[in-house]
């Protein structure tokens, strides 16, 4: 789970001083230094650390904080708006040109997730701003990587330009982008080639292609997981190439966090997207604030929702909006909305996103057991139509035959008829959320 070291670290150190009425400088320094402490142990750049720290006591002991009513919770409050502003302050959107196509470059080193992350942006401009964008296959060292962005571009019936290996990474993504024009596609992602390691050669030909075809973002994806190495790149690449925004893959994997809280404030350039997953819906949207909230334990609710609503089918969806209002909602749907929870990801990260969630017990290393699964919907099968549609009719016989004909215990009949309350109690309250935050759109 991402960030999860740090965040128990930080919500336990949090915990002390959430509710005090008074709070001290001392208190404030005892706080910071577990702050820190905890900070380097997620890797996070040490003068990033240092200065963090020193923003936050500055602000945390002067008189907005002391003189209020609930200091304990303002410090908190500051640290949440000092992490936030080191990630970025606000969303930084992908770049739109005036003139179409949009041309992006996409750049990292082998193995970092740019292949699979071009497919993803594609798919995510095609689904979310209703954009036209053609991939182009200019990795030409990686012996797999045309076909894989070929083969990737099939499954999303989306155009894939490429012109084999034998032919020079800056002609490609030259003619790409006429291509492109031709088509009327609005948008040009140049899979570039990557190396092993960074050097010259690679430096070179990226700043070659970058002069044929001036892009309008040159989007740099680094792996999560590598920590401080990622940032290191990340200057390197920013240095000789000049980087207009960072893709930071495999969050799902990194529980350390310390990139992604280092990445803008060494390099001054924001990290656009995430990637959390090896599936092609597993972008997210890099939203420094509710990252920070995330790493604090605040949750991340309007993630959650945004990725219901990307990964969920819209037709299905609107049906179980209808259903879940009008409380008709029945086992079958059940079952089906068990599936496309599964679909979104798995359990652990979406728990993440719930605040406070990451704390409790039960739910804390909570994973999607699929012999579970199993059971729900040999469950399920066996209930009859009726008691499908009308679950309140299932009484202590019913139970029992239910428990016998799936081959289970009525204790797991109790659970699952609970569980489906329950699902129904958080489905009425995910919707009722997400129509409040449509109504208040535009910021998105
Ligand atoms: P490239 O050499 O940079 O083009 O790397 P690829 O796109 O081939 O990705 C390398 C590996 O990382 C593949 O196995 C991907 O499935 C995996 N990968 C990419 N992005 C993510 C991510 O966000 N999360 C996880 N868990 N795996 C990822």
């Amino acid at each position: 789970m991402a960030f999860e070291g740090l965040a128990e670290r930080l919500q336990g150190t949090f915990d002390k001083i959430k509710s005090r009425g008074v709070v001290t400088e001392a208190d404030v320094k005892e706080m910071m230094r577990e702050v820190r402490l905890a900070l380097l142990e997620a890797d996070v750049n040490f003068k990033v650390v240092k200065k963090f720290v020193n923003d936050v006591k500055e602000r945390a002991t002067g008189q907005e904080v002391m003189k209020s009513l609930t200091p304990g919770q303002q410090v908190i409050k500051v640290v949440n708006e000092e992490l936030t502003n080191l990630m970025g302050k606000e969303q930084s959107k992908i770049a739109v040109s005036s003139k179409s196509p949009t041309v992006v470059m996409m750049v990292g080193l082998q193995g970092a997730g740019k292949t699979t992350t071009t497919a993803k942006l594609a798919q995510f401009l095609r689904k979310k701003n209703n954009r036209k964008p053609l991939m182009a296959a200019a990795d030409v060292y990686r012996p797999a990587a045309i076909k894989q962005l070929e083969t990737l571009g099939t499954e999303l019936s989306m155009p894939v330009f490429s012109m084999g290996d034998q032919v020079s990474p800056v002609e490609i993504a030259t003619r790409s982008v006429e291509q492109a024009k031709e088509d009327h596609q609005d948008y040009v992602l140049i899979d570039t080639a990557g190396r092993l390691h960074l050097d010259e050669t690679l430096m070179d030909e990226l700043v070659n292609i970058k002069e044929a075809v001036n892009p309008d973002e040159i989007l740099l994806v680094v792996d999560a997981m590598t920590g401080q190495d990622a940032v290191n790149v990340a200057e390197s690449f920013n240095e000789q190439l000049g980087i207009t925004g960072v893709v930071l893959t495999k969050l799902d994997g990194d529980t350390r966090g310390g990139a992604a809280i280092s990445v803008k404030a060494v390099t001054d350039k924001p990290i656009k997207f995430a990637g959390t997953g090896e599936k092609i819906d597993a972008l997210e949207v890099f939203h420094p604030e509710r990252m920070a909230s995330r790493i604090l334990g605040m949750g991340d609710v309007l993630s959650l929702i945004e990725k219901a609503e990307f990964s969920v089918d819209e037709e299905k969806a609107k049906e179980m909006e209808r259903k879940m209002r009008t409380a008709d909602l029945t086992f079958d749907d059940f079952l089906e909305q068990l599936e496309q929870v599964r679909g979104m990801g798995p359990l652990d990260e979406l728990l993440n996103m719930i605040p406070g969630a990451g704390k409790m017990k039960g739910l804390k290393n909570a994973q999607v057991d699929e012999s579970q699964i199993g059971r729900v919907e040999a469950i399920v099968r066996s209930m009859t139509k009726k008691e499908k549609s009308e679950p309140a009719i299932i009484n202590a016989s019913r139970k029992r035959r239910i428990a016998k004909g799936s081959g289970t215990t009525i204790q797991d009949v109790n659970r699952l008829l609970k569980q489906f309350e329950d699902m129904k109690k958080m489905m009425k309250q995910m919707s009722s959320m997400s129509k409040g935050k449509k109504k208040g759109k535009g910021n998105m």
